[in-house]
């Protein structure tokens, strides 16, 4: 259970459960005693208009009840964060433990002595056999740096896969992070976005039900004289407020959906340029120098040369990554895999599947899917060993775009990288492992 970092998030992501609570006591109380039972049955003798606002007014209330409770045991539970570094872990136990013996909050701040063993972190992990390294040359695509190595979070320290931002609120990357939102109890992210959608949408139609019922009774009291009355009027104050704040959550979140982008995405989505290393031909050359297109591109080789012993402690004057040639072994040489690192176009989304691929690798592949709360988004399962997520038409694009030489039938399907793991279990284990989500 990962929980917000600052304790005033914590008690109002608490709080908050409870208050959504009174105002749904309240709204059925208005509805069921002051509008069916009062207005419609005793009233106008309306009968069957009563059942039926009852039943729609359930049934919207069960479906948002439900997509609520799947929304907050994922937000609780399975959050969709990323591991952390072993340095991180090591870092925050200590944070922790020394909390835990004053007896107070303190947190290691930029001037504390004890922060500053852990600044040469904020840089990316220099070592070639870097653990959670391989998750990405042992892919066919994935976003990098300038240099071709994966993005690195430097609170986490650890690598980044893709997609994947840094919540502060928490201090954990998340993966597809969208939004923290006490209202729902923690981070939106990928494992969530699907329930949140959901719930969003149950609720606006749970508050339509609401609005147009109170407006309904109000609007008939005031033209026959009978004054309002004082319940129905905070029914309507209370549907319209969610009401509206549900329909605009709803309709962003289907936009972002249909975009496959998320919050954090779309707020650079116009001119973020992606950096990419796709898999080329082992040893491909850089092609600068050799292409009139100004397409030009750099590669980059992992398993990454090994650096000499003195340069493995990275200073904050360099990122340490300066690796040297030397001879690897015949094992390293068949895991070898370059990599072209390319640019995308400003705006251009590498996962956008188009509008229909977009919604189906969030919301499932049917319409039982799409409107109920049980089966989690199909870009929860997504990883392959081509790629973190799915990639679009871009992909191909890019890859014609650069020219970039197909990969050989000799170097695909992970054959060199199984052979590795073959010979390295034959040798009794090595350092690296092969690593997964
Ligand atoms: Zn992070």
């Amino acid at each position: 259970m990962v929980s917000a970092r600052r304790p005033e998030t914590r008690w109002v992501t608490r709080l908050i459960p409870f208050v959504l609570l009174g105002c749904l006591v309240f709204s059925t109380y208005a509805f069921v005693k002051h509008i069916c039972t009062d207005f419609f049955i005793h009233s106008r003798h309306e009968f069957r208009a009563a059942i039926a606002l009852l039943v729609v007014y359930f049934l919207f209330l069960v479906l948002m009840l439900l997509t609520y409770f799947r929304l907050f045991l994922v937000i609780q539970f399975n959050p969709g964060v990323l591991p952390l570094g072993p340095l991180a872990v090591e870092q925050r136990a200590k944070q922790k433990e020394e909390r835990r013996k004053s007896g107070m909050c303190v947190r290691l701040r930029e001037g504390d002595l004890e922060a500053h063993q852990y600044d040469i972190y904020s840089w990316p992990d220099p070592k070639p056999d870097s653990p959670g390294l391989e998750a990405f040359y042992s892919k066919d695509v994935f976003v990098c740096h300038t240099d071709g190595w994966p993005r690195w979070c430097s609170s986490c320290y650890n690598w980044k896969q893709d997609r994947a931002h840094h919540c502060s609120e928490l201090n954990r990357c998340v993966k597809k992070m969208d939004h923290y939102c006490p209202w729902v109890g923690g981070i939106v992210g990928e494992n969530s976005f699907k329930f949140f959608f959901q719930f969003t949408f149950y609720t606006t139609l749970y508050c339509v039900v609401g609005i147009v019922s109170a407006a309904f009774n109000v609007h008939t009291l005031i033209m026959s004289g009978a004054g309002v009355d004082g319940v129905v009027i905070g029914l309507l104050g209370v549907t319209a407020f969610f009401g509206l704040f549900a329909f605009s959550m709803t309709a962003t979140s289907a936009r972002y959906i249909c975009l496959n982008l998320t919050n954090v995405d779309y707020l650079k989505a116009k001119t973020l340029v992606h950096q990419v290393a796709i898999r080329v031909p082992r040893g491909t050359p850089p092609s600068i120098g050799r292409i009139a297109s100004g397409l030009d591109y750099q590669v980059i080789t992992y398993p990454l040369s090994r650096p000499k012993p003195e340069a493995t402690e990275p200073s904050p004057q360099s990122s340490g990554r300066t690796v040297i040639d030397e001879p690897v072994s015949p094992r390293d040489l068949l895991a070898t895999r370059t990599f072209a690192i390319v640019r995308t176009e400003k705006g251009e989304n590498p996962w956008d599947l188009g509008v229909y691929g977009n919604w189906k690798s969030v919301m499932g592949n049917n319409i039982i899917d799409w409107l109920l709360p049980f089966n989690p988004s199909p870009c929860e399962s997504a990883e392959t060993n081509e790629s973190f997520y799915q990639m679009g038409p871009l992909y191909q694009q890019l890859r014609s775009r650069y020219n970039l030489p197909e990969i050989p039938a000799s170097e695909k399907g992970g054959v060199e990288l199984d052979e590795l793991e073959k010979q390295r279990e034959h040798r009794g284990g090595g350092t690296r492992t092969r690593s997964s989500r």
